[in-house]
């Protein structure tokens, strides 16, 4: 079973994402960090942004492995994990900017498809384009939303509590940046699927949102 959750920063995509996988045992695939993963290399590598080819060929390069359980994820660049590194700010407007790249989203987009499909008992994907582009035919998909305060305010709760936030009004700015430019890229921009379950989570909690969806499952399955 392929599980598409797509929606904007911070609308619980992560977080349910997990929940799900939990409970299906199906793998959980976090696509939004193999572009931070590239967007660190990128940044590593100190190369001018405006240079396409040599961004295209570092992602090309990057090694990114996603390992362990859904509590536990940890994100490998090149063997060495990078779980903390690509959660800064910096690195989150660096993947913003590397995913409008068309070859750099064909070269994580066929992983990605790799990993789903050899899942044994499937995955749950989480990202931007999972039900419109790498599994258009994905069992279920999904694609939440809320309020950009509501997002925001739970980005920043997340960051204090793992101990990196500055502040509330950064982080809104942050994530409208970066919401802005996935919808407006040429390729794969963030949209609804024609074919999408969506829900607002504004003034629902992880659990509502949780049954919500495991009931649309189930729906699914008994259909
Ligand atoms: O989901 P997350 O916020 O970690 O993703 C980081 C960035 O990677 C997003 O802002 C988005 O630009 C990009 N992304 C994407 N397509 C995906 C997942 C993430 O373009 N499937």
């Amino acid at each position: 079973m392929i599980i598409a959750i797509d929606g904007p920063s911070g609308a619980g995509k992560s977080t349910l994402g997990k929940m799900l996988a939990k409970q299906l045992n199906l793998l959980y695939l976090d696509t939004g960090a193999m572009y931070r993963a590239v967007g660190l290399a990128v940044s590593r590598a100190n190369v001018d942004l405006q240079d396409d080819a040599k961004i295209i060929e570092i992602a090309e390069k990057a090694e990114i492995q996603l390992l362990g359980e859904p509590d536990n994820l940890k994100v490998l660049l090149d063997g060495n994990e990078v779980s903390k590194e690509i959660r800064t700010n910096e690195i989150s407007q660096m993947a913003s900017i590397v995913s409008g790249i068309s070859e750099v989203r064909k070269n994580l987009v066929k992983r990605q498809r790799d990993l789903g499909e050899s899942a044994p008992n499937g995955a749950v994907l989480d990202g931007r384009d999972i039900g419109t582009v790498v599994f258009p035919n994905a069992d279920i998909k999904f694609f939440l939303t809320a309020k950009p305060e509501a997002r925001a305010e739970r980005r920043y709760e997340e960051d204090l509590e793992k101990g990196r936030a500055e502040s509330f009004e950064k982080t809104l700015k942050e994530i409208n940046k970066r919401d802005e430019r996935d919808v407006s890229r040429e390729d794969s921009p963030l949209k609804i699927a024609d074919d999408a379950v969506v829900i607002d989570t504004s003034e629902m909690n992880a659990t509502e949102v949780f049954e919500k969806m495991l009931e649309e499952i189930k729906n699914l399955q008994e259909a």
